[in-house]
C-alpha cells in the first residue's frame, strides 16, 4: 500500500496506471475509517484492479458554526485500516494542496437536491461536497467511485453532478454499515455520551417502525412521519428534519407508490446524526 500525500504525485501516479494497470475504484472519505468506511472498500476491492481511498477533511463542506477543527483524526490507525482492507493507494493531500491560493470555481449544485433536508440546515455544505468530490474525480479519474447509502442526499447530488457534467465513471452506493443495536456507524458516534447514545438508538427504531408501518399497509407518508417522530420525542431528541423523499429528485412524497427516502437528523446532545431507509 502506498500514501500519496501530494496531488501533483497522485496525478502522476494515475498517469502511469493509464499504461494499463486496469481499472480503479475511488473511495472518497474524511478519515476517521469505520466499518462503513471498510465496507466501501471491500466493495472497490470485489470490482477493480486498483483501488485508491482519499483521506480528506474537506474545509468547503463545513459551515462557519459547524465541527472542522474539532472533526476527529487518526491517520497511523486509518492505514492500518486500509492496509488490512486490500487498498491500493491512500491519497492525504493537505487543504493548501486542493484549495491553493487564487481558488475560486466551486461545483454549486441548484434545485430541490440541493435546498432541502441537510442543506437547509448546512447552507454551502454540497457546494463543498460536489467540488471537493469533482477534484477527486479529476484527480484519481476512478472508473468507479464509491458512496455510503448513509449520506442519501450526498448520492442524489453527486448521482445529479455526475449526470450533469458527464463524468465518465460508475458511481456505486453501497448500504449502509450498523452497530449490531441499529445505530448507524459514524465517526461521529464517538462524541456521544452513554446516555445520549441511548437516545439516539431512536433514530433507527423509528426508520424500522415506519417500515414496519408501511409494510403492514400504510402508504400515507404523514402517518409514518408521526410515528417516527413520536419515537425520537419520547427520548427528548432534538429533531432537525424527518422526511419522506423521493431518492432522486428529494421532493416531498405524500402517499408512497415507489422508492421512498424516510430520512432523519436530529441531535443526541450536541452531536447531529443523519440516519435513513429506503422504503418501497
Ligand atoms: P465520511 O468519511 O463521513 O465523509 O464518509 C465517507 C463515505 O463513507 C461516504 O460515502 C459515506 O456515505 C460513507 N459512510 C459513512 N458511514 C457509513 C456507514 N455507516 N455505512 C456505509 N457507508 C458509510
Amino acid at each position: 500500500m502506498r500514501v500519496v500525500e501530494t496531488v501533483a504525485e497522485m496525478v502522476a501516479a494515475r498517469r502511469r496506471w493509464d499504461a494499463g494497470t486496469g481499472e480503479v475504484g475511488l473511495v472518497p472519505t474524511m478519515g476517521y475509517l469505520h466499518a462503513g468506511h471498510v465496507s466501501l472498500v471491500r466493495g472497490a476491492r470485489a470490482e477493480n484492479s486498483i483501488v485508491a481511498v482519499s483521506i480528506f477533511v474537506n474545509p468547503t463542506q463545513f459551515g462557519p458554526a459547524e465541527d472542522l477543527s474539532r472533526y476527529p483524526r487518526d491517520l497511523p490507525r486509518d492505514l492500518a485500516l486500509l492496509e488490512a482492507a486490500g487498498t491500493d493507494v491512500v491519497f492525504t493531500p493537505r487543504a493548501g494542496d486542493v484549495y491553493p491560493a487564487g481558488f475560486v470555481t466551486y461545483v454549486a449544485p441548484t434545485g430541490a437536491v440541493s435546498e432541502r433536508l441537510e442543506a437547509a440546515s448546512r447552507p454551502g455544505h454540497f457546494r463543498g461536497v460536489a467540488t471537493v468530490v469533482a477534484k477527486l474525480f479529476n484527480i484519481v479519474r476512478p472508473d468507479r467511485a464509491y458512496f455510503g447509502q448513509k449520506d442519501a442526499q450526498q448520492v442524489a447530488v453527486l448521482r445529479r453532478m455526475v449526470a450533469d457534467l458527464n463524468v465518465p465513471l460508475d458511481l456505486r452506493v453501497l448500504p449502509t454499515v450498523r452497530e449490531p443495536d441499529g445505530l448507524a456507524i459514524s465517526s461521529r458516534n464517538m462524541y456521544l455520551s452513554e446516555v445520549d447514545r441511548q437516545k439516539a438508538l431512536s433514530i433507527s427504531r423509528a426508520l424500522l417502525l415506519a417500515e414496519g408501518e408501511f409494510r403492514a399497509g400504510v402508504r400515507q407518508t404523514n402517518r409514518l412521519l408521526t410515528s417516527m417522530q413520536r419515537v425520537m420525542l419520547e427520548q427528548h431528541l432534538s429533531i432537525d428534519y424527518v422526511a419522506a423523499v423521493d431518492p432522486i429528485t428529494l421532493r416531498p412524497v405524500e402517499v408512497i407508490s415507489g422508492p421512498t427516502v424516510l430520512a432523519i437528523a436530529a441531535r443526541a446532545g450536541t452531536t447531529r446524526l443523519i440516519d435513513n431507509r429506503i422504503i418501497g
